[in-house]
Parts: structure tokens; sequence; C-alpha cells
């Protein structure tokens, strides 16, 4: 009898796992793919490996002095592809490993529930018994009607990240992170790109000013953008793909679809165990409980879609099941970033969110920033949101400033003032001096 069951080993379920290990559960993690979930394998990782590869491609053409004669680069996207294969199995030892060091049973299969206290794996057809179940299933890409992947002209973003040519033109429907990051890689390295967004601008969620400088980016490198646009269907002649929208058709090489991701709660004998989704999702409780004794975190509660946020949720679960914890689960924000140039971050309140509120902006330009300034990526602001005079929302855009990401979310959770913004000192020259700037502004 296990004390613990968890199914899938994304971040969420990895990181409850590593946890039960050290408060001494005896666990099993079921992993019907590959260890490191979403994440590792077609995610945040990746992504991010080919984003790291290309920037230097963004900085070279931003600084006036070095010129690139024809303007030629030559990137090794096999080498690329295959660094990408090796630092994902390399990350997947080291998982093994640590989890191995900890006493955790690991089954490569896919689990299914067959009453509130036992879980088959499906291939080697046993049964385990639970205390306590952690449904970690995380998403899968949305498929909808007449946009079906074909994986060589129509791509999820799982399939893009094994091209290895890089197609001269490259639509790409949906302007949220993944969308915004992909596009970036391939625009890098060439590839002419149409955005599609069924909104108004790009990177909907954040707050429209934080989309304007996006916007200003996007035109510079010479996207097109069609906003307001709603496919009605793609179509496929002589290896090329037709992208219908209202009033006018694009024409492109490859196709992404990226327009979010839907949970895997098919088929995981939900039925069993009462448990109705909602959308798709899980519903839990203030505990992430979905039922007595069965919880659900990470994407698949859809609570929040990134993956720290996943693991920060794997960590309670065990604590509680473990006695380590016993108040419900509110974290105080959940950061979230987007990579690539420029990069935002926002953490806290949004103006989208205080609709209604009184609230003040302070917010800053990068432009002056000794930092941007010696990249020559001086493009963007960071921005600050108070209410009654404390600190309650930070969100920026421009040159990394993703490096701002944890300083910003101390300062949000812990409501600064300005007072005590002035009980630190910042360092020279940083980027977080235009935040020290923004905050006492
Ligand atoms: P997942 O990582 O999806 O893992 C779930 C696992 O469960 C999978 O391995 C799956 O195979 C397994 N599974 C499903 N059903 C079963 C079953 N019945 N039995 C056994 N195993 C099963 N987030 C960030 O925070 N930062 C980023 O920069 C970022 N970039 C991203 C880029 C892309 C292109 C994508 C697609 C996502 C990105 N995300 C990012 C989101 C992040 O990947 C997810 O939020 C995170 O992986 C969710 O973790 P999870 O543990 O909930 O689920």
């Amino acid at each position: 009898m296990y004390d613990v069951v968890i199914i899938g080993a994304g971040p969420g379920g990895y990181q409850a796992a590593l946890e039960a290990g050290k408060q001494d559960l005896k666990t099993a993690l079921i992993e019907e793919k590959k260890l490191g979930g979403t994440c590792l394998n077609v995610g945040c990782i990746p992504t991010k490996l080919f984003l790291g590869a290309t920037e230097p491609i963004e900085e070279i053409k931003s600084l006036t002095r070095i010129r690139l004669g024809k303007g030629h680069f030559d990137l090794s996207v096999s080498a690329l592809l295959k660094r990408k294969k090796n630092l994902i199995s390399a990350t997947q030892k080291a998982i093994a490993q640590t989890l191995k060091k900890f006493n955790i049973d690991i089954f490569q299969d896919k689990g299914i529930f067959e009453n509130k206290t036992t879980l088959k794996l499906q291939k080697q057809n046993i049964s385990l018994s639970f205390k306590n179940a952690i449904i970690a299933t995380g998403t899968s890409e949305r498929v909808i009607p007449g946009l079906e992947f074909d994986g060589n002209l129509i791509l999820s973003s799982s399939q893009i990240l094994e091209l290895e040519d890089i197609p001269p033109t490259l639509a790409i429907i949906g302007s949220g992170p993944i969308g915004l990051e992909l596009g970036q890689y391939f625009s890098r390295l060439g590839s002419k790109i149409m955005l599609i967004e069924a909104l108004d601008r790009p990177a909907p969620l954040e707050d429209p000013d934080i989309s304007k400088e996006i916007f200003k980016h996007l035109k510079k490198e010479k996207w097109e953008l069609y906003f307001k646009s709603k496919v009605k269907k793609i179509t496929i002649k002589d290896k090329r793909v037709f992208i219908h929208l209202e009033n006018e058709i694009i024409e492109a090489d490859k196709c992404l679809v990226a327009i979010g991701r839907l949970p895997n709660t098919k088929n995981i004998g939900l039925e069993k165990i009462d448990i109705a989704t909602n959308k798709g999702f899980i519903p839990v409780d203030n505990y992430l409980k979905a039922s007595k004794n069965i919880f659900a975190i990470g994407d698949v509660n859809g609570k929040a879609m990134l993956a720290h946020a996943a693991a920060d949720q794997g960590e309670y679960v065990i604590r509680l099941i473990a006695n380590k914890e016993n108040s419900p689960y509110f974290p105080k924000t959940i950061p979230s970033c987007i990579y690539g140039f420029p990069e935002v971050i926002s953490v806290g309140k949004k103006e989208l969110d205080l609709k209604g509120q009184e609230y003040n902006i302070t917010k800053v330009p990068l432009i002056s920033n000794p930092i941007a300034q010696a990249h020559g990526l001086g493009n963007g602001f960071i921005k600050v949101i108070w209410q009654k005079k404390q600190v309650v929302g930070i969100s920026a855009v421009g040159f990394r400033v993703s490096h701002l990401i944890t300083l910003a979310t101390i300062i949000v959770n812990q409501k600064w003032t300005k007072a005590q913004v002035r009980e630190h000192i910042f360092a020279h020259p940083t980027l977080d001096e235009s935040l020290k700037e923004a905050l006492l502004q």
C-alpha cells in the first residue's frame, strides 16, 4: 500500500515525488511518456534553449557598430536539435537518479483509476493500492476541428520543436507566450512570420501598454500581423498551407497552431472515483483536493498553467499529506514571464485586474538603463502598480527583464512601501536600478 501515488511526472508530479521522498512517504510515480513532462520535453526547456542559442542574432542586429556584411547567419539547426536531445536526456537521468535516491518507485506506464484506493497500470497490468493519489497529468495542445495538426505542414508546438529546415514563411495562430516565443526563434533564423490573433493585440493577457511595446518590436522585425482575425479553416494545396480568415487568405510554408492547451483527463478513470471535470479541468477545493484522498495539481486543475505553479502545488500537497501543513493553499502571487525579445514579466495585480478600483502607477522607460544601453536594447519599461501606498503589482517589458522577476515577486508579496525601497542599495549597473527608480518615482 502506497502512502501516495502520483500520476504524471511533469514539474508538478516530479516535485511532489521529491518532497514525498523527503517526507519518507512510500511513493509511486507513474509516467506514461517521459520524465519531466511538458516542461522539460516540449515546453519551457527546449523553447528557452532555442531562444538562448539565437539571442546573439538579436543583439548583433541591434549593435550598429558591428556590421554583418551580407547579413548571413549560419546556425546549425541540426546541432541545436542534438543539443536539445542531449540536454533533455541528461536532465531525465538526473531526475531519475534523484528520485531513486529518495526511494521513489517510478513506473513507465499509463495510470487509470479503478476505484478510490486502487490505480491500474495499463501496460504492466498491475494494480497499485494507495492511501492518497495526486493527479498531475498536465495538458496537451488544443486542437480545434478544421485546424488538426498533420505533423508536416500544420504543426503543434511540440512538433515544430523538431523542425530541421527553417521554413521561409511561417504562419502562427495564437499570440500568447508560446506563439511569440517560437515566432522569435524562427524569425531570428530567417522565417517571415505571419501572426494571427483573434483578439486585438499580442500577448492579450498582459496590460495593453505591454502589448503595445511588443507590437512595436514585431513591426520592426517585419512580422505580418493580423489581429481581430478568426481562422475559418486551413487548407493545403501543392504542399503549401492556406489559412482562411474572414476576408483574406494567408499562404505559408508551415503553420503553427498555438491556441492553448487542454487538460489530460480523458480515459484515466475519473468516473470510477466520482470526479466530474469542468471544461476538462479537475475542480479542486482550497486544499487542492478533488475528493477526500485525491488531489489534482498543476495544469490539470487549470489554476495556473505554469511550471513553477505546478511544482509549488506538488510540494504543498505532500506537506499536507505528511501533516506538515494544514493551511489552505493561497499563494500570494504567481509570477510569469514571456521570453525572447522583448521579454515580459508580471507579478501581482495588473491594470487589467483593477478596472473600477483606485490605484496609482509609477513607470520608467528602460532607454537610460546602463545595462540595456550597453546591449543597445533600450526599448521597454518597468511599471509599478500601487494601492494605499503599497506595491501591489509589477510588470515590465524589455531586454532581459525576466532577470527582475524574483526581486519583483518579493517586493509585491511583501507589499513594499517607498520607505522599504530606501532601505536597500541596488547594485550598479543593473536592470534592478530601473526597478528602484520606478519604485521611487
Ligand atoms: P505536465 O508537465 O504536462 O506533465 C504531465 C505529465 O503527465 C506528462 O508527462 C504526461 O505524459 C503524464 N501523464 C498524463 N496522463 C497520464 C497517465 N494517465 N498516466 C501516467 N502519466 C500521465 N511554463 C513556465 O512556467 N515557464 C515557461 O517558460 C514555459 N514555457 C512553455 C513553453 C511551451 C512551448 C509549452 C507548451 C509550455 C510552457 N510552459 C511554461 C508551461 C509548462 O510546461 C506547464 O505549466 C507545466 O509543464 C505543467 O506541469 P504539470 O506537472 O502540471 O504537467
